[in-house]
């Protein structure tokens, strides 16, 4: 028996942090070991929000890959390569377009949640509506068993078998029916409490040095109602303990009692974060100076993921072709 194939994608819109690293990018490492993954940079799905300033696309797909093969993705292990490279994706896009209702496209939640949140943004395009087309054509590809997801996500993934069930209905049996691998992300607030996010300007980046991290830890809101070094502290409104829950593991039960007890300062707290999280990030930090040197290689990555996933296209394209007697 091969390995089960897991196929999941991230938008190329700059430099990684925290957020991405434990909502996503953890996962994706561990489960290279376990599968047969293929992961890859969604440049297309970029345009779909992005498509005005296309400025930076290409130094955010490299900086994104670097902050990948840093995190511990590994080329000899999961195949990564360039959504834009694999011509044979538009063409699958184009062949479930045709057999995709337009009901199922405009039902789909994030579709209104995007145009409601992304007002400001022209995105009534024909490219943003049919992104789910898209989608199912990138994981079908590949006749994925299983894409990690979180919640919200799960109906994506419906409707990525729904398009797979018409397909097989109407031209016979081509495409297995992915599973949704739900996966409990671990979330991290940004340094100021609010969500992560690049827009809020509260992000530790994966590329930020041991040094930047630990300001940022030093700027960090904590427990507003802590005046005095010896209050007692209320550790379930602190983003420092938020931190320390992923950072200091065997330590966070210890802080929560010193915390509470007022047996701790706000400012030894988190210099004792600030400790823990560079003993996880600075191998990751120094991995990502080494890569920085060798700009070839990042290529060469991606080369040869583009070549491995290629060939699997090839040959899915040619089933889909001959399913649909439209291969003369
Ligand atoms: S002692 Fe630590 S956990 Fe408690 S409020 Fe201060 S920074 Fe937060």
């Amino acid at each position: 028996m091969g390995k089960q194939i897991m196929l999941s994608g991230m938008r190329p819109t700059g430099a990684l942090h925290l957020g991405n690293y434990f909502g996503a990018l953890e996962n994706w490492v561990k489960l290279q070991n376990e599968y047969e993954c293929y992961y890859f940079i969604a440049d297309w799905h970029a345009l779909t929000t992005g498509y005005e300033d296309t400025q930076d696309i290409k130094s955010n797909i490299y900086d994104m890959v670097i902050d990948w093969l840093s995190a511990g993705l590994d080329p000899e292990k999961c195949t990564m390569f360039l959504q834009s490279s694999i011509i044979e994706h538009a063409e699958l896009h184009l062949l479930f377009s045709m057999i995709t209702p337009l009901s199922w496209l405009y039902r789909c939640p994030t579709y209104k949640d995007q145009m409601t949140q992304l007002k400001e943004k022209n995105i009534a395009s024909y490219g943003f509506l049919g992104y789910p087309c898209l989608q199912a054509a990138d994981i079908l590809m590949y006749k994925a068993d299983a894409v990690p997801v979180g919640e919200d996500q799960v109906p994506h993934v419906e409707l990525t078998r729904e398009m797979a069930r018409r397909f097989n209905y109407m031209y016979g049996d081509v495409f297995p029916e992915p599973a949704a691998k739900l996966t409990k992300a671990k979330v991290l607030p940004g340094t100021d409490g609010r969500k992560m996010s690049k827009s809020y300007d509260n992000t530790i980046a994966l590329a930020d040095d041991p040094e930047t991290v630990r300001k940022k830890v030093m700027t960090m809101v904590t427990d507003p109602a802590r005046i005095k070094k010896d209050d007692p502290g209320h550790p379930d409104v602190c983003t420092v303990f938020a931190f320390n829950k992923i950072f200091n593991e065997e330590g966070v039960e210890e802080t929560e009692s010193l915390c509470k007890s007022g047996g701790i300062g706000c400012v030894q707290c988190k210099k004792n974060l600030a400790a823990k999280m560079a003993i996880m990030l600075t191998p990751l930090y120094e991995r990502r100076q080494a890569l920085l040197q060798k700009p070839e290689y990042i290529r060469e990555v991606i080369e040869y993921g583009n070549e491995c996933a290629r060939k699997i296209a090839r040959k899915t394209m040619a089933d889909v072709r001959k399913a649909m007697k439209i291969d003369w």
